[in-house]
């Protein structure tokens, strides 16, 4: 059995409070979508996305989503190739306080910030309780099966039926092996921890290949859950710095992602809300313009 401190397992899974200066909060109707960066982001909450998975999953329902965050809009800024990708996803989640700044910035505040690591646990629980099978398909060998034995530890074992680590050549007697272990799995859900962009370009690239009715891209979600990256404290995720947390965890990794990565999707973000805020007023405008026509034709 794995050991985990009591302040570990609750780091992990009890979500943190939304802030509402980041946040609307969560509210009805559900599941409308918000264009944002030119993608149709869910207005949606880390329940309602792990309900939608479980219901696909029974129905044996295609769906393929992305966690959209800071980094995958400067990614698709770079890439068109990754843009399309990530544009025609089934699902794409609002992921972390870069989305809720860009959102209320273009004053439509969305309701939750869905993200795999806060889902994750929900997401088992769910999938116990109904009979769904999940695949960790991801991060350096070892990883992904210390996260799904230390699941089992924090008493949510079950649901996750099989592992593979992620490093494997495109092409390779490897790639083949991590995919054929995920199909005999029997898994429904196949969670993909590659890293933007690879995971998402994977999972579409091999999308045929792929017996999964969910698949999903995840980034460092099995090394939280394997306890080699350890996520921030709940009072860093409240105020959005969980960013900084990991630059200090991994500077030299990650300081081209927050720092350069971070200024350029502010950059991004104020044009999109001038952009949107822009068309809102011009929209406001228009159907006053044609009262005012229609009643000087009368
Ligand atoms: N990774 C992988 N194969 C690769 C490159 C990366 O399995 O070829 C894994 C890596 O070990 C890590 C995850 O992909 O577990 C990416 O994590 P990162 O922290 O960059 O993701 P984030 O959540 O920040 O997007």
């Amino acid at each position: 059995m794995v050991e985990y401190s009591v302040n570990a397992a609750r780091r992990l899974l009890v979500p943190a409070t939304r802030s509402h200066v980041l946040w609307r909060g969560i509210t009805a109707p559900h599941g409308q979508r918000t264009r944002l960066f030119d993608i149709d982001i869910d207005d949606t909450t880390v329940a309602a996305a792990s309900a939608t998975w479980i219901s696909a999953a029974r129905q044996k329902r295609k769906l393929r989503a992305v966690f959209a965050n800071a980094h995958v809009v400067v990614e698709m800024a770079d890439r068109a190739g990754y843009r399309a990708v990530v544009a025609t996803a089934d699902r794409i989640y609002a992921d972390g306080s870069g989305l809720a700044v860009a959102a209320r910035l273009a004053g439509h505040p969305l309701m939750d910030n869905v993200n795999g690591t806060d889902l994750f646990p929900r997401l088992v629980a769910d999938a116990k309780a109904a009979g769904v099978k999940i695949f960790l398909l991801g991060a350096r060998p070892g990883i992904a099966a210390s996260a799904q034995q230390r699941m089992t530890a924090f008493g949510l074992g079950g649901a996750v039926v099989g592992s593979h680590h992620g490093y494997f050549a495109p092409g390779s007697a490897d790639e083949d092996a991590a995919i054929a272990a995920a199909n005999a799995s029997g898994a429904d859900i196949l969670l993909v921890a590659l890293g933007v962009p690879l995971q998402d370009e994977w999972i579409a690239k091999n999308a045929h290949r792929l017996d999964a009715s969910v698949t999903v891209g995840v980034g460092g979600l099995f090394d939280f859950f394997a306890g080699s990256v350890t996520r921030a404290p709940h009072a860093m995720r409240v105020i959005g710095c969980e960013w900084l947390w990991r630059l200090a965890l991994e500077p030299r990794r990650m300081a081209h992602r927050y720092l350069v990565g971070n200024a350029r999707f502010l950059m991004l973000a104020m044009a999109e809300a001038v952009r949107i805020r822009v068309r809102d007023l011009a929209s406001q405008r228009q159907p006053a313009g044609l009262a005012v026509r229609a009643a000087d034709q009368v």
